[in-house]
């Protein structure tokens, strides 16, 4: 309830959102006992192995479109590698991130194992530079990342940055739309399209550009905007006005250069319709930039190297989704992509039990699985002759 409060999610989301949050709990539950072991290695010791060892206090800094699953993702396995965290959430959930210590408290962690802070962006740098200190997280725009990591470079610490994305959703010649379309929706528009990893350029092959267009606008029409109170609403709100006012002059700049609107382009305070935009080209801002709402850019394209290239073509490498019937060629293909996922067949999410993060501007470093557990640890290789 409080993130439908304080940012307008649906909530239906929101209670998914919590549930995702228990998945990962369950994930590490099961898994990190067996992933923290010691690694026993042959070499010309008598005995070798390595020891994964916490590294001491961790800053997490947050953002507010996944107000819970992003601070569990970044403090369960932290926590459970034997760090203590501590959590500078985002300034428009600030009542979330005292949700989540207090449950952290009422579930017997330690006092001060989890540790929300009630600052600012700009008293992040102080937090950093204390010797306590060891390791920051930072999910969230560029500049943030940019800020945080030099800070934390200047003082020889480690930085985990999980940052902007614009993937691409690319529908080849012989993709199955029926299959494709449903996902095209969700993929774009969960959250109100607020997520990193969503959907954002369309690079559909143009023998089915059209047909897409028409059959994606019908989906998107049925979407039920309103409030996000009401359990049957799948698109509210954005987070904050100023940030619909940023999709609507990305959008409105998209248009003065030739793009055009195939449903929606109007807001309304902080509500931004769906919306489908047709005849963009890589100079503009919905395709050059992160659209952080629930707008499609849609392009054709002709061949799979244009768009390898296309999708390539933006300084953010977090994912890309490919619908295609030829699963085995796109499979080896995929390393032609510049990013940290490559989905087949399916739209590109986080899961528990696989590793989560970008290349390029969109960050370094990873979240989840056991590359996620191990970011914040000491590697120690003991060696006895
Ligand atoms: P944001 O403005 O960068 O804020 C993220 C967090 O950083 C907030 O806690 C914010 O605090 C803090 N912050 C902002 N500027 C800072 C600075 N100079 N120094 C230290 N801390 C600073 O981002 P947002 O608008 O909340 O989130 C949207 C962005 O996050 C999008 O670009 C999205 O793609 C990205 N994101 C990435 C992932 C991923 O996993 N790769 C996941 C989700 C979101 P205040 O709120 O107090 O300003």
């Amino acid at each position: 309830l409080q993130c439908v409060l304080e940012m307008g999610k649906p909530i239906k989301q929101a209670i998914a959102e919590v549930e995702k949050c228990e998945l990962l709990c369950n994930y590490y539950l099961d898994n990190a006992a067996s992933m923290m072991a010691p690694l026993h290695l042959a070499s010309d010791a008598r005995e070798s192995f390595v020891a994964y060892e916490p590294l001491g206090v961790i800053l997490g800094v947050m953002p507010w479109n996944f107000p819970y699953w992003q601070v569990f993702r970044f403090a369960i396995p932290a926590i459970i590698a034997g760090n203590c965290v501590v959590v500078k959430h985002a300034s428009n959930v600030a009542g979330c991130a005292q949700l989540i210590e207090e449950l952290f408290t009422e579930a017997g962690f330690p006092k001060g194992v989890y540790q929300n802070l009630l600052i600012s962006g700009d008293q992040v740098k102080a937090i950093i530079e204390h010797p306590a200190i060891k390791g920051v997280s930072v999910t969230g725009s560029e500049k943030a990342g940019a800020s945080v990591a030099s800070v934390a470079a200047s003082h020889i610490k480690k930085a985990v940055l999980e940052l902007g994305g614009s993937n691409a959703f690319i529908v080849c010649a012989d993709a199955d739309l029926e299959k494709a379309i449903p996902v095209a929706v969700k993929a774009r528009m969960q959250n109100t399209g607020q997520s990193c990893i969503a959907a954002k350029r369309f690079l559909v092959h143009r023998s089915l550009h059209d047909d897409f267009v028409m059959r994606y606008k019908d989906a998107v029409l049925k979407l039920k905007c309103g409030d996000p109170m009401d359990e049957t609403t799948d698109i509210g709100p954005l987070a904050r006005v100023d940030l619909a006012e940023q999709i609507e002059k990305q959008v409105n700049e998209s248009v003065k250069m030739g793009a055009k609107i195939i449903t929606g382009g109007r807001r309304n305070d902080a509500f931004y319709e769906p919306t489908i935009l047709t005849g963009v080209t890589t100079d503009m801002p919905v395709f050059k930039e992160e659209i952080f709402g629930p707008v499609a850019a849609v392009l054709p394209f002709d061949n799979f190297e244009e768009a390898v290239k296309l999708s390539n073509g933006t300084e953010f490498g977090l994912g890309v989704q490919i619908f295609t019937e030829d699963i085995e060629g796109v499979k080896s293909k995929v390393h032609l992509f510049e990013e940290g996922a490559v989905f087949i067949n399916a739209m590109v999410k986080s899961d528990p039990a696989l590793p989560f993060g970008g290349v390029k501007k969109s960050g370094f470093g990873r979240e989840l699985a056991e590359n996620g557990l191990k970011e914040f640890v000491n590697v120690k290789t003991v060696y006895i002759k």
